[in-house]
């Protein structure tokens, strides 16, 4: 019997098989066939600290007895206000106002439209946005635009809106990336802002960049009056060791986008945190003016009371001294991949390791990562690769022992490949 369920990014010609999950805790996940999977990629990057983190699990399972969900255009709750404080004191400085959603594509939706409004309402006809070569933002159709062009988004092409697009900071190409940024900061056409994976372009390939780099793109930004939107939603929660990524780089960038950790990964809520300035150019008594924006489940208040209860975990814990711990443990395993012939470009930041195969047909349809991926699975690794990059980014709660084994496992695959 087939199911009626259409799954994200699946070819269900190919018939593979599709797991079904039953229940979860820490880093594993229970099959309804008895089998046990280790999640290396904490369930597509949301799970933080472990699955069914049970203080988390218990504020929301007391908040859905409590109040559920309100409608957010006039009203509030005292969930989301902690949570909005909360958000500001732990954002760099200069993020003052928290815009609520529900997922990461929009939350970028969310900061394009302020960004523009905020251009529209100061009456400037500023719209043209940047991006950087290789990124992902999400799949609606604006966060789209502002992605990397490809494979996943042909069919949508005459729909999506022109951007500029700088290339990415390569070693040796950082000066290029800067030049570039600067001039199209610099043209007749103003843009009204710059949209930026801080430190890590996730779906791109987990491609790494430096703090420096960082700063440096934000501070032309700054100088152009360009407004530099952080789109945290990958690398916030401690994902690239500390908090958010942009406290590496020492900026505060006038947009951040929240989701995925959120919540711990429990359940989905998202923020767009915005500077004073850009408040400022939609207050006003012409209700023209006001940020035309708002979604069913905004500000839900189990998603809320969830993100209270992961910022709770943050402020009693040594997440940092965890995540530095997993880190020393990633560095281990790909060290003991070194020898792989077939293996080249090992990188790690945070709670991220990756590597990438020397494979000639690289890309996203190459037949190397669904083929690994279901060997993974054989294993009882949870992994999918990203065309010839085979990438690790667990929960935090993943021993040193669970990763040591799971590279064990992987080098051993991966030589089997080159067989
Ligand atoms: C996952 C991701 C998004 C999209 O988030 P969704 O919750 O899947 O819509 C946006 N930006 C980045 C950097 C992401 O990694």
């Amino acid at each position: 019997m087939s199911s009626p369920v259409w799954h994200p990014f699946t070819q269900h010609g190919l018939g593979e098989p599709i797991p079904q999950i039953v229940s979860a805790s820490g880093a594993w996940l229970d099959c309804a066939d008895g089998r046990r999977l280790l999640d290396l990629i904490s369930s597509w990057w949301v799970i933080t600290h472990g699955h069914c983190e049970p203080r988390i699990a218990a504020v929301i399972a007391a908040q859905a007895g409590q109040l559920d969900q309100l409608i957010f255009a006039g009203y509030t709750h005292p969930q989301a206000e902690t949570l909005a404080r909360a958000l500001v004191d732990l954002v760099p400085a200069g993020l003052d106002h928290v815009f609520f959603s529900d997922s990461g594509s929009t939350a970028v939706e969310v900061a394009l439209k302020m960004a523009l409004g905020h251009w529209h309402n100061r009456g400037e006809a500023r719209h043209r946005i940047l991006v950087l070569e290789h990124s992902y933002h999400g799949d609606t159709i604006g966060a789209m635009s502002v992605g990397a062009r490809g494979v996943f988004n042909r069919a949508y092409a005459p729909l999506l809106f022109d951007v500029a697009t700088v290339p990415f900071p390569a070693p040796g190409g950082e000066g290029t990336t800067l030049d570039a940024l600067a001039r199209l900061c610099a043209a007749p056409e103003r843009p009204a802002a710059f949209i930026v994976e801080p430190l890590v372009l996730g779906a791109g390939g987990m491609l790494v960049y430096g703090p420096d780099m960082l700063r440096a793109m934000r501070d032309i930004c700054a100088q152009h009056d360009v407004l530099f939107i952080a789109d945290e939603v990958m690398t916030g929660w401690g994902r690239t060791g500390t908090l958010f990524a942009c406290e590496q780089a020492g900026i505060a960038p006038d947009l951040m986008c929240l989701a995925k950790g959120l919540t711990g990964g429990l359940v989905p809520l998202a923020a767009t945190l915005a500077s004073a300035a850009i408040f400022e150019s939609h207050r006003s008594m012409d209700r023209a003016r006001m940020f035309f924006h708002s979604s069913s489940f905004t500000a839900n208040a189990i998603g809320c009371a969830a993100a209270n209860a992961n910022i709770d975990i943050w402020r009693s814990e040594d997440v940092p001294a965890r995540i530095a711990a997993l880190g020393a443990a990633l560095d281990e395993g790909l060290a003991s991949l070194g020898a792989q012939a077939t293996l080249h470009n090992p990188r790690r930041i945070g709670a991220i390791a990756a590597i990438d195969l020397k494979a000639e047909d690289a890309g996203y349809l190459s037949d190397v990562a669904p083929r690994l991926r279901a060997q993974f699975l054989e294993a009882g690794l949870l992994l999918r690769p990203l065309g010839n990059t085979i990438y690790l980014m667990p929960p935090y709660c993943t021993s040193r022992e669970e990763i040591g084994s799971a590279f064990a496992t992987i080098g051993s695959i991966v030589d089997r490949l080159a067989d």
